[in-house]
């Protein structure tokens, strides 16, 4: 089992709150990523849990057993770091071994389990080797390879791919993937990569400034992000916000206006809004297009053009100075000062009130 649950957890560090009351309950077999730009409190959150730090005030139970005084040794979890913290002087093998030493297990229990995630992680080869005599992308499988050696109620993982260059990351990724369905433990996972939180996660938790901003899937927090945080911070690249106005509410919809000049009329119901309301209208740059001809577009001048073969991203201006980022797919011929009228559908907008929060629908 590997069920988490906080309650009103602060931490701080003297008269510096770090974390302002988190509550979060994590299901046996989750994979939850907490992702928040530097800083946010991810990894205080994560060490509040392993038990290398004491909360200030809350409490954390581990299936359903309130652990805030039980050592970090005595949790059941195993945690993988960016740095790997491998021991230097020892082989894979004896990293490996250490912790399963020292708790006495029988030797041929210790070699059963070497053996299996030497496997697993196709590090047989290695045992014999010391971690100066590996890549990068060598010693973090071994330090995975401690951890599930364990056989840990749960996996703590801190920013454990940061340390690889991308391609590795995107690969590891996939085999940390691959490795929680076959374990299916439960996987807290500390990264500010929000791609690598969209591609591992079941569930994501958004946090800032100590405080949880939003918890869901993935598509959850891309669909309907909650604030105009999230909806920023979910998606690549991030999500434009065009100034607007509310001009009606109804049953048949939203009429608004963006940047002054586009009405448009949207079925997303903004009930809590009123005509006059100044809003921030959400547009993700894939599903900006250059307008038909027929089409009442957005006017806007071309400051960059990213041709990538596949897709061409353009950063523009308007009128009124705000800038737009649009990624159309394929090729285009387009320049630096050109003038292009831009688009979008009215179901593909996200409203934001002036204090970020997602306008109902
Ligand atoms: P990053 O992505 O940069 O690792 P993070 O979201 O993991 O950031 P934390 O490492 O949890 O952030 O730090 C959150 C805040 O708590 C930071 O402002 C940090 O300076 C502060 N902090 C962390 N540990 C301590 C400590 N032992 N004493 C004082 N302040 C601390």
């Amino acid at each position: 089992m590997g069920r988490i649950t906080l309650q009103k957890v602060v931490k701080s560090f003297g008269a510096f709150d770090i974390l302002h009351g988190i509550d979060l309950e994590i299901e046996d077999g989750e994979f939850v990523v907490f992702v928040g730009p530097s800083g946010c409190g991810k990894s205080t959150l994560l060490r509040q849990i392993a038990g290398l730090d004491k909360p200030t005030s809350g409490q954390i139970h581990i299936d359903g057993e309130l652990v805030n005084d039980v050592p970090a040794a005595d949790r059941g979890l195993a945690m993988v770091f960016q740095s790997y913290a491998l021991y230097p002087h020892m082989t894979v093998r004896q990293n490996l071994a250490f912790g399963l030493e020292n708790a006495r297990l029988p030797k041929h229990e210790i070699d059963t389990r070497i053996a299996e995630a030497a496997r697993m992680l196709e590090i047989g080869d290695y045992l014999s080797r010391r971690p100066g005599q590996l890549s990068g992308g060598q010693r973090q499988r071994v330090a995975i390879g401690r951890a599930i050696v364990r056989n840990p109620t749960a996996f703590l993982l801190d920013e454990p791919l940061s340390n690889l260059d991308a391609e590795l990351r995107i690969s590891m990724r996939a085999e940390l993937s691959a490795l929680h369905a076959r374990l299916k433990t439960t996987m807290i996972y500390v990264t500010h990569d929000q791609i690598e939180a969209m591609t591992l996660a079941n569930r994501i938790v958004v946090l800032r400034k100590g405080k949880i901003e939003q918890v869901g899937t993935p598509l959850e927090l891309y669909n309907t992000p909650a604030n105009r945080f999230v909806a920023g911070f979910i998606g690549a690249p991030s999500m434009n916000f065009l100034s607007g106005t509310i001009l009606s509410t109804g049953a048949d919809g939203t009429r608004l206006t963006v940047l002054g000049e586009t009405q448009l009329t949207t079925s997303r119901t903004a009930l809590d809004a009123k005509a006059g309301q100044k809003i921030s209208v959400g547009v993700r740059p894939q599903h900006i297009r250059l307008a038909k001809p027929e089409e009442n577009g957005i006017s806007a001048h071309i400051d960059m053009v990213e041709a990538l073969g596949s897709e061409t991203v353009i950063h523009a201006h308007a009128a009124t100075g705000e800038t737009i980022l649009a990624v159309l797919a394929g090729q285009h011929d387009l320049a630096k000062g050109a003038e292009v009228q831009l688009s979008f559908e009215s179901r593909d907008i996200h409203l934001f009130d002036e204090a970020g929060l997602r306008l109902a629908g």
